[in-house]
């Protein structure tokens, strides 16, 4: 078998069934990535808007596209018209402007907030008190074509388990919260927490993750350019 088949095999193997893989596959030319959709792999996660409407025009159109990176409200309309999920919410004015842009393009477009756990403030997100009040907020109830489905968080980049264990737990405890607290309705249905990368997901598996996001440990090792 081809290696990027192989390794993808390897990464299901590892996964329960219920927990869905969204193959990261920025910084791989769609040459690098087409071994992965041949062994029947759907869901591919990019980080960076302009890469995943260029893959997008050039790859098969069942391919689910997730928004993995960090998302400025002014390229929202680019991947309006077809995007799977977003992961990256991390405002609500981008909330807001994905709404609008959902709504004229006649759709609704599935969300996830991303919440800050990790030590770096490197690092993206909404603080839980944040998110919180966000989805408490009259403002929020307004919004009809948007979905939250869920949360996104990153742990620190450490090879101190413990920590990207409290940090993992910590996302999975505040998840449960919400889920107590808010009911379900059209624009909130929490189902999904997508945490876990190439280095870190097994922990957030044990964590209670039901989707993974790993690019290097299908694809190889990511050259930057
Ligand atoms: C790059 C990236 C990943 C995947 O990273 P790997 O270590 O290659 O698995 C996951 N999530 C986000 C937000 C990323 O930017």
């Amino acid at each position: 078998m081809e290696q990027t088949a192989k390794n993808l095999a390897n990464v299901k193997a590892s996964l329960p069934d219920h927990v869905c893989l969204v193959a990261v596959s920025k910084t791989y030319s769609p040459v690098q990535i087409m071994p992965a959709y041949h062994a029947g792999q759907r869901d591919f996660g990019e980080n960076k808007v302009q890469e995943l409407t260029e893959k997008a025009a050039q790859m098969p159109n069942d391919i689910r596209w997730h928004l993995i990176g960090h998302l400025q409200r002014n390229k929202v309309k680019y991947i309006a018209p077809f995007v799977h999920l977003i992961h990256s919410v991390d405002s609500f004015k981008l909330l807001q402007e994905i709404d609008k842009r959902a709504a004229q393009n006649n759709r609704s477009i599935p969300c996830l907030l991303q919440i800050h756990i990790a030590e770096e403030d490197t690092k993206f997100g909404l603080s839980f008190d944040e998110c919180e009040a966000m989805i408490a907020d009259e403002n929020f109830a307004q919004l009809n074509h948007v979905v939250v489905r869920g949360l996104m968080g990153m742990a620190t980049f450490t090879d101190n388990v413990a920590q990207v264990k409290r940090e993992f737990q910590s996302l999975k405890s505040f998840f449960d919260k919400l889920r107590e607290k808010f009911n379900p309705r059209p624009n909130w249905q929490p189902e999904t927490l997508s945490m876990g990368m190439s280095g870190d997901y097994q922990t957030a598996l044990a964590c209670g993750s039901n989707m993974v996001r790993v690019g290097s440990a299908i694809f190889g090792e990511r050259h930057y350019h």
